[in-house]
């Protein structure tokens, strides 16, 4: 069974390792932060043996050459994580699979917040690292994609088991969770979704990491479908977008 250890880096990163006990094989789910990742290693006992990368952002990628320096670690990514100097040894895009030790991940493309961005899906082990594509309550900004493309990741992921554990890059719930209920307030499972997260966010705990069920019940973004009549309309598409936008500057 694969071991995942998940700790605050910078402001409101989450940074993930995923250990496999049987090889000893530890990835870093992007590098947020070098000097973290490796205490966190360290204090664990587990050696950093492979970089997986999700997209190309600093707070994502900028720890690659750092972490690669000090465990000879080998990095996979996509290729637009040369963007940032390191290019990562070996290229990933949607459909390819992706090794540690005894573990496979499935790689999904969820371009859109970059045109590159991908996600590793252990299928087996029931976990998901989804970067900045999905967040509890929300997804990520759309910089580089279109809401096509934007929408088709999200859909890809929303198609994921509900017990799937999605494990997103950001401590946005609280902000995510006044938008949500500013477009879909009537709708119970995000009520009680929201209380759960004030509840914990006053407690000091994290509400990463989430499940594909309480997203699919809860998130507005993957709740397109059922928004878009009260949008005024017919495409989950263009309502998935009339929705990224209306975040955008949402106070
Ligand atoms: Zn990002
Ligand atoms: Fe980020």
């Amino acid at each position: 069974m694969l071991q995942i250890h998940q700790f605050p880096c910078l402001d409101d990163n989450y940074g993930f390792l995923v250990h496999d006990p049987e090889t000893g094989a530890t990835a870093a789910i992007d590098t947020p932060d070098a000097d973290v990742y490796l205490a966190e290693a360290a204090r664990k006992g587990w050696r950093i043996t492979d970089i997986w990368n999700t997209h190309w952002h600093p707070d994502h990628a900028g720890g690659n050459a750092a972490i690669k320096a000090a465990t000879g670690a080998v990095v996979s990514g996509p290729a637009e994580v040369a963007r940032i100097g390191v290019a990562p040894d070996r290229v990933l895009q949607g459909g390819d699979e992706a090794r540690l030790g005894g573990r496979v991940a499935r790689v999904l493309d969820v371009g859109g917040h970059t045109l590159g961005h991908i996600a590793y899906v252990f299928d087996a082990d029931h976990a998901a690292f989804v970067g900045d594509a999905l967040f509890a309550l929300g997804c990520g900004r759309m910089f580089e994609g279109d809401p096509v493309q934007f929408w088709a990741s999200l859909s890809r992921l929303a198609a994921l088991p509900d017990e799937t554990v999605v494990y997103c890059a950001h401590e946005y719930t609280a902000s995510n969770a006044k938008f949500a209920l500013h477009v879909d307030g009537a709708n119970p499972a995000l009520v009680a979704y929201a209380d759960e997260v004030a509840r914990k966010r006053a407690a000091g705990q994290p509400t990463v990491p989430t499940t594909i069920g309480a997203e699919r019940a809860a998130n507005p973004f993957l709740r397109a479908p059922a928004l878009k009549a009260g949008l005024g309309l017919a495409d989950d598409a263009e309502a998935f977008a009339t929705l990224r936008r209306m975040k955008d500057t949402f106070k």
